[in-house]
């Protein structure tokens, strides 16, 4: 059977909702359309059962309970309800003292959690930002390490959405408890694709994102933790009440069930998936890396995501690449900023330089990634860069034996 293109290699940014998801939804739009918050007839006791169903089902799948599951809008308002809610409760006001508190988290999170963090420092908070090595992994040694006295808030992601690398979550919460000091990841490239267990993995506040699991978009959780220690937030949205004040506003009840779908379905198969996609991937980089010389895996080579590759290719231009390998639906090391490319901020945040960060792809398997699909796209990917390279006069140069690096470039 021939291919459909292009071929989808970028669950990191969103994946497809699952049909069964939809099928639970679809009563949600229509029969079952209540208020929840409607107390005195039918149509709002079934929206509040259909979202206690759900919430019941993302409890499981992270070993909490379900008062500690918040319904938000994804995990961007998940990380911002976190960050900023658990600072201004957590704040130091005692006499004499300038700042607010302090905060630790890394350079290489995503920005959800980066700008939060800005905006808390531009109104009197401090915060460290660590800086990983080459691997990308932080470490709890790395975080103890930027402890100080006046420590509130530690937020480190439990996997990075564009190396897959895989930080040690578990250390960081056990130092944290220790110290008293909250701990926050955002989990959003994690739950639902590696077990959970908020109690063993110590973590106090856990952000997630249904469109990243097979659910739908526009929905997400937060989980906080209600014993050892008991954490509090001060809302960042006031009004109903809902989801025990931490989150006003009407639920999005369709949303939530498809979130609990996703939830459930991902809880029962993510062990066999992870497995399935830990082969592709490994056989995608194996085949690439070979085929293809100056050629790099970014991030930790074991501590990483089973679905997830991101890869460097020397002596093309990012570009070029991307536009020769159009039949491939993936990321590149580029982020647009108005007007111009700019190289990664994680790949630079490891050392990757700047032209090294543009010719890079993450490329990220997911449930319906089929093995053709894979070869198509080793095929495709290796053709496309032998290409490019034959233009390469820096190449040419390489395979000559010169060291590019020991060049002086003459400046225009
Ligand atoms: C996708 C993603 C987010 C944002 O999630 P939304 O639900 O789209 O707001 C936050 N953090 C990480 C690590 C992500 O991958």
């Amino acid at each position: 059977m021939a291919l459909k293109l292009p071929i989808y290699m970028d669950h990191a940014a969103t994946t497809p909702c699952d049909p069964r998801v939809v099928e639970a939804m679809l009563p949600y739009f229509t029969e079952k359309f209540g208020n929840s918050g409607s107390r005195n007839h039918r149509f709002g006791w079934e929206a509040e059962e259909g979202i206690d169903w759900a919430r019941e089902r993302v409890a499981r799948l992270l070993g909490a309970n379900e008062k500690e599951v918040i319904f938000t809008s994804g995990a961007t308002e998940s990380n911002n309800l976190a960050i900023k809610g658990a600072a201004e409760m957590y704040e130091k006001k005692p006499a004499g003292q300038t700042g607010r508190g302090h905060i630790i988290t890394c350079i290489i999170e995503h920005k959800a959690v980066l700008d939060p963090v800005k905006r808390l420092v531009k109104e009197g908070f401090d915060a460290t930002f660590l800086e990983p090595g080459p691997d990308g992994i932080v470490t709890a040694k790395m975080v103890e390490a930027a402890m100080r006295e006046d420590t509130i808030l530690v937020s480190i992601m439990w996997a990075n959405n564009e190396i897959g690398t895989i930080n040690e979550v578990r250390e960081i919460g056990a130092l944290c408890r220790k110290r008293g000091v909250i701990f926050h990841s955002d989990g959003t490239q994690w739950a639902g694709k590696m077990p959970v267990n908020v109690e063993q993995d110590n973590v106090d506040l856990l952000s997630m994102s249904s469109h990243k699991i097979y659910g739908p978009k526009g929905v997400g959780a937060l989980y906080v933790r209600r014993r050892n220690p008991r954490v509090r937030l001060v809302a960042q949205q006031d009004g109903g009440g809902q989801e025990r004040g931490f989150r006003s506003g009407t639920h999005n009840v369709t949303g939530i069930v498809g979130m609990g779908k996703a939830a459930e379905i991902a809880l029962q198969e993510m062990d066999a998936e992870g497995a399935r996609l830990l082969q592709l991937r490994q056989k995608m980089e194996t085949s690439l890396t070979k085929a293809i010389d100056v050629s790099q895996i970014n991030g930790h080579l074991e501590k990483r995501l089973p679905h997830l590759t991101n890869i460097s290719f020397g002596f093309v231009e990012g570009e070029g690449l991307m536009m020769a390998i159009k039949d491939i639906a993936c990321s590149s090391g580029s982020a647009c900023t108005s007007a111009s490319l700019e190289p990664s901020y994680v790949l630079k945040g490891l050392g990757v330089g700047d032209e090294l960060a543009h010719s890079s792809l993450r490329l990220s398997l997911g449930r319906w990634t089929t093995e053709e699909q894979v070869d198509f796209a080793i095929e495709n990917i290796t053709r496309a860069v032998l290409k490019l390279r034959e233009m390469s006069p820096l190449y040419d140069m390489h395979k000559e034996g010169i060291d590019l690096s020991k060049i002086e470039w003459a400046h225009h």
